[in-house]
Formats: structure tokens, C-alpha cells, sequence
């Protein structure tokens, strides 16, 4: 195709109607010179900041980048109100672009779809994890949250093992003649030992094993160190129950803990 052609093609397309906004990215790709910033019906969003993971709602700012044989592209983002981050959560979106009669002039719209958001900025989500984890299970649970997006099955098998180090290093002190062996074992009896009263994290133990789906592929709680298939929500509901159960261990105190504990006691014999 020459060049005449090319600019022809170019000037046709009712998305860049002026050249001289024109940000000198190349237009073929899809980059095109008029951006907007919408503020639409999701505009204020309301997160957990993935930077400092205080929760807030603010409002969202969008910018339309262009569309490519794949789908328009958008980034969105806003700023972290806390005062000791105030940091740029930013996502790339994937949508619907096209033109919109309004007030007798062409604007430009982007719609995203509902499940084409990924987080850009920051990359991943770090866990925030609570002082007096051991660094091993800290490292773990930090390295399965970091690769959850990018691939579940490898999150997974980094979660079961984690969830078996927390267990044995630190839910095995409370219970009598604890037996190391397979992860469904393990988890059986930390929820038998009524060593944790606390009857939510309990089902969430059972919930391990079930959603993992262990009774289909027994190797999977045999060796949790192996990449082994996920089941769909497993690699989240692994990184779940590790954060609960890291709470429930290191961050209540032991007098918080037996409140809670006795509440759950109690709510168990009235059921
Ligand atoms: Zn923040």
C-alpha cells in the first residue's frame, strides 16, 4: 500500500477528525489523537488500595487510547485519598469504542466489558501480611497473591503449600500427637483438634479440600510442592483462607481470640 493511500485511509476514519491533537503516536496502531476523559455511571469506584489496602471511594478517570484488531483499549485509574500513599491504581480496560451523536456533535464513547479490567498499577496486589509470620509462609503467600493473575495453577500450588507450612509450623503446637502427612490429613486434623473454635475458618479449612477437589487428584495433597490442575476459584480461595488464618494466628490477641472463640462455642451448641 503507498503512502498516498495510507494518509487517504487515514483522513476516512471518522475517529480522527483533528491531526493537530495528534500526540505523534502512530495512528495504524490504533492510537488515536482525540482522548477523552469520561466520567460515567462506574466512574466512582469503591477499592481495597492495592498499594496500602485501605478501602475508599473515588472517582474514576478514563482514557480511551484506541482500538485494535483485538478491541479498544482504555486505561483507568485513580489516586489513593490516604495522605501516607496517595499512589496511581491504574487498569487497562478492553471494550466497545464508537462515535455518539451529542449536543449536535459526534463524541467518542468507550465501554468496557464487565471482566476486561486488569490492574496495571501496581502490577499485582500484595498481600498485607501480619507481623510475626514466619518469613517461609510469608514469602510463599506473598509470591502466590503476585502470580495469581498471570496464572492461577502456579498460585495454587504455591497456596497448598503454604497452607501446609502454616499448619505444621504453627497449628500443630496446639495439637496433641500432630502426624505429618498429606494436606487433606493435615487439614483434618487441625479442624478434629477444636484447637480453632472459630466455626467460618473451620468450614474454610473443610472448603480447601473440597473446592480443590483433592478426592479427584489425590497427588495434589500429597506432594503440595507439585503443579498440580486448579479447579476454577481455587487459586483465591487458597490465598482466602491463608489470610484469615494468618489473622486468626498473628494479628488477634490471645484474649480477642478466646472472645471470639467462646462466641463461636456458644453459637455451636445452640445449632
Ligand atoms: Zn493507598
Amino acid at each position: 500500500m503507498g503512502k498516498a493511500s495510507e494518509a487517504l485511509k487515514i483522513e476516512e476514519d471518522p475517529y480522527i477528525s483533528s491531526p493537530d491533537k495528534c500526540l505523534g503516536m502512530n495512528n495504524r496502531l490504533g492510537v488515536y489523537p482525540q482522548r477523552e476523559e469520561l466520567f460515567g455511571d462506574d466512574a466512582l469506584i469503591s477499592i481495597k488500595c492495592p498499594h496500602c489496602h485501605n478501602a475508599f471511594s473515588n472517582q474514576k478517570i478514563r482514557m480511551w487510547f484506541g482500538t485494535d484488531s483485538d478491541g479498544a483499549w482504555a486505561v483507568s485509574g485513580t489516586i489513593c485519598p490516604t495522605r501516607e500513599c496517595q499512589r496511581l491504581v491504574l487498569y487497562l480496560e478492553k471494550g466497545d469504542a464508537g462515535l455518539i451523536m451529542q449536543d449536535g456533535q459526534y463524541a467518542q464513547i468507550f465501554k468496557p466489558f464487565k471482566s476486561g479490567a486488569r490492574l496495571i498499577r501496581p502490577e499485582f496486589v500484595l498481600p498485607s501480611i501480619p507481623i510475626g509470620t514466619p518469613p517461609k509462609i510469608a514469602q510463599d503467600y506473598r509470591e502466590a497473591s503476585m502470580v495469581l493473575a498471570l496464572s492461577p495453577t502456579a498460585s495454587a500450588a504455591l497456596s497448598r503449600r503454604c497452607l501446609q507450612s502454616i499448619i505444621r509450623e504453627v497449628s500443630a503446637k496446639d495439637i496433641k500427637n500432630f502426624k505429618q502427612g498429606n494436606l487433606k490429613g493435615e487439614i483434618n486434623q487441625v479442624t478434629k483438634s477444636k484447637t480453632i473454635l472459630n466455626a467460618n475458618l473451620i468450614e474454610m479449612l473443610h472448603g480447601v479440600r473440597i473446592i480443590g477437589n483433592f478426592a479427584a487428584h489425590p497427588n495434589k495433597s500429597k506432594h503440595t510442592n507439585l503443579i498440580m490442575p486448579v479447579e476454577p476459584n481455587e487459586a483465591e480461595f487458597n490465598l482466602t483462607v491463608i489470610d484469615k488464618l494468618l489473622f486468626y494466628y498473628f494479628v488477634q490477641s490471645p484474649q480477642e481470640k478466646k472472645i471470639l472463640d467462646d462466641i463461636n462455642k456458644k453459637q455451636q451448641e445452640k445449632s
